[in-house]
């Protein structure tokens, strides 16, 4: 049995987000700093399959149940599935799942099942394929469509998919949103813009989810329903009779930090204690020894920041955004 991994404030560390990659085969505008840095090829060393492998397997026994892989794009990795391979036989770890723009599933949902891959959460942030093309620059809704279709087929559920919600970029596509869930069962969960791109770009964004629950209201009546398995941050309600559900993930809003449970790892191999902190753990000169990455693990877990600090205002909640990186650089 592992040990409890609990930080300084009490909560059970227990949850690790696994980024492999900064590239991506979308260029999103809000994710990173620079649309073009999507097609570099080369910059930082990744870690590799071997790498990721002992990372993930500390982490497991230290606590860690749940692994998400994330990037960049995870998918555009050569070999991803070998992450998967290897991280799916790991003892102890309940839960392997993969964040993904979609575009690649329409291909590769059935291997990642095959592979050990239990779900996916999809990003899509329109469904209009205009829309789709200007905030993705380039991208083709159809494919992540056919994606969402094929990871269904393939048992990677539960499916979730994740739409960051734009001021007047997508807000007038949240009742499309909503509907989605009435047939499939999928869950459309809302989330708020955060300004990993500097205050300014925030302001011109970030919309508060309660619209949301008001658009929802004149669709059908709305059902409460309990919280994610493990403990997730999103907030979820049921369109009556719908089969999936609607969930709310408000960092700024309504923050979660007294129930943060999660770690990330860089592509790079560093520790993120917390996504809005600078600090950053590097294992990058450890990775041979699983005693010195346990050590990073422990060093991580000290430095999660105390909850009771979190501001309680957006606007003040922004200005405690410290970190160096985007979110294509952390891992969302
Ligand atoms: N390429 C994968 C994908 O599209 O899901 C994984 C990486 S992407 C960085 C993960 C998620 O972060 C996406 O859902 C994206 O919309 C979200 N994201 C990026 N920047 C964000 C921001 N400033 N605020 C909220 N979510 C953001």
């Amino acid at each position: 049995m592992p040990e409890k991994f609990v930080d300084p404030y009490g909560r059970d560390v227990n949850y690790l987000r696994l980024s492999v990659t900064e590239q991506c085969n979308l260029s999103c505008f809000y994710c990173r700093s620079n649309p073009l840095e999507c097609g570099k090829k080369g910059g930082k060393a990744l870690l590799g399959v071997e790498e990721i492998k002992s990372i993930a397997e500390v982490a497991v026994g230290l606590g860690i149940t749940r692994i998400r892989l994330t990037g960049g794009e995870p998918l555009i990795r050569f070999d991803i599935i070998d992450i998967v391979k290897a991280l799916s036989a790991i003892p102890g770890l309940n839960d392997l799942s993969l964040t993904t723009n979609g575009i690649l599933l329409e291909k590769m949902a059935f291997k990642l099942a095959a592979a050990g891959l239990g779900r996916v959460n999809i990003s899509l942030d329109s469904l209009d394929e205009a829309n789709f093309k200007n905030i993705t620059n380039g991208g083709k809704l159809q494919s992540t469509l056919q994606g969402i279709e094929n990871s269904l087929k393939a048992g990677l559920i539960p499916l979730k998919i994740n739409m960051v919600l734009l001021k007047g970029i997508n807000d007038h596509e949240i009742e499309n949103f909503l509907t989605l869930t009435i047939n499939k069962e999928l869950d459309v969960r809302f989330i708020e813009y955060m300004p990993t791109q500097g205050p300014k770009k925030w302001s011109n964004y970030f919309l508060p989810l309660q619209s949301v629950v008001k658009i929802a209201e004149k669709i059908a009546p709305l059902e409460n329903v309990p919280g994610e398995h493990g403990g997730g941050p999103a907030q979820y309600f049921r369109l009556k009779g719908a089969r999936g559900k609607v969930g709310l993930i408000s960092p700024l809003s309504r923050h979660f930090c007294h129930s943060c449970n999660r770690l990330r790892i860089t592509p790079d191999g560093k520790i993120k204690p917390c996504l809005f902190s600078s600090d950053e753990i590097d294992l990058s000169d450890s990775l041979s020894s699983k005693e010195k990455i346990k050590e990073g693990f422990y060093e991580a877990l000290k430095k999660k920041p105390d909850p009771q600090k979190t501001a309680v205002n957006p606007a003040d909640r922004v200005r405690q955004y410290q970190s160096k990186r985007t979110m294509s650089q952390i891992g969302g």
